[in-house]
């Protein structure tokens, strides 16, 4: 299907070869958004469940101690003896997003993180529509923020939120920190070789042991509604 999940932080190998990140750039984490691998795996298992085809899965095994993919090269790892992995993720992702343009009409790449300041809460970014300007576009802010979106349908399971969706999606209201990354950046539809992409922030209590699974369910059937109202 015309998704890509990408999840960069949720690894939890070393790298042989490849030293511990010393600090460079902005906001240096070396910690994991735990379990999002798990999640990523669960969204990517439930999607093929729901709809019959399976979306492309980017999955980070690297820890973020080694190798942080959500950035760029020189921020992203300190030796060469990290760079073939670092090139791998990003040649996948590339290739994925290539082909998802020659494939098919439309498509959607969701980066897959957890944050801790919101534990409830599953946070958007778009860089304030940035990302998903070709969506935008030819659907409208009902895309991002309307009943079928994913956001919407968050909303109408229960899940808190932000930004609110009463705000429209070029509002500058996405949480500081959170309005979207170097992947969403790079791989989305402000470029001309891009595909609409947005960064999925899961509050710590969402990705628990006992609750991981059901929030990769409902995640999935979020994807799967959106699929069918804006990707077909
Ligand atoms: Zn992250």
């Amino acid at each position: 299907m015309p998704v890509i999940l990408t999840a960069p932080h949720g690894g939890r190998d070393e790298v042989p070869g490849c030293p511990v990140r010393t600090p460079a750039g902005p906001r240096f984490v070396v910690t994991a958004d735990f379990n999002t691998d798990v999640l990523a795996l669960g969204i990517a298992g439930e999607l093929e469940r729901l709809t019959g085809r399976r979306p492309y899965l980017v999955l980070a095994k690297f820890h973020r101690r080694f190798i942080d993919a959500n950035r760029p090269a020189e921020e992203a790892y300190s030796a060469p003896g990290c760079e073939g992995d670092f090139n791998a993720y990003h040649a996948s992702t590339r290739r994925f997003v290539d082909e998802v343009r020659a494939r098919h009409r439309h498509g959607m790449l969701f980066d897959v993180h957890g944050q801790s300041a919101y534990r409830d809460s599953i946070l958007r970014g778009t860089r304030y529509g940035a990302t998903v300007k070709a969506l935008l576009a030819r659907a409208g802010p009902p895309a991002v923020t309307g009943p079928d979106s994913v956001f919407g349908r968050f909303v109408a399971m229960g899940y808190r939120i932000l930004p609110p969706n009463e705000l429209p999606p070029t509002a500058r209201a996405e949480e500081r920190n959170y309005t979207g990354g170097y992947t969403v950046a790079v791989y989305g539809s402000r470029h001309a070789d891009g595909i609409d992409a947005m960064q999925l922030e899961f509050g710590r209590d969402l990705r628990e042991a006992g609750v991981v699974a059901k929030t990769a369910r409902d995640t999935a059937a979020a994807i799967a509604a959106f699929h069918e109202a804006f990707l077909r």
